[in-house]
């Protein structure tokens, strides 16, 4: 009991000390500019968007949309050329 007490108490301080990520180094945060840099912890590509683990969602025309609402238009050239090709 006490044991595990005290496992939880530090699991808390821990998980206060950290940022969102969970592993070391950290990732760029969603409001830097090597934001893309992150993890991506969740991948849909078949939705055409990533989930990076500084919540920065990343679409698939490199658009992104930030934690706090902010949209980031696509800043990719390529993606124009790309759907040419496929069409
Ligand atoms: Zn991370």
């Amino acid at each position: 009991m006490n044991n595990a007490s005290s496992r939880s108490t530090l699991t808390t301080t821990q998980r206060k000390n950290a940022s969102m990520c969970q592993h070391q180094p950290a990732c760029p945060t969603a409001f830097s500019a090597d934001r893309e840099a992150a993890k991506p912890v969740a991948h849909h590509p078949e939705q055409g968007w990533s989930l990076l683990c500084n919540g920065v969602l990343l679409f698939e025309d490199t658009g992104e949309l930030l934690p706090d609402g902010q949209i980031i238009a696509p800043h990719r050239s390529l993606t124009a050329e790309q759907v040419a090709t496929a069409a």
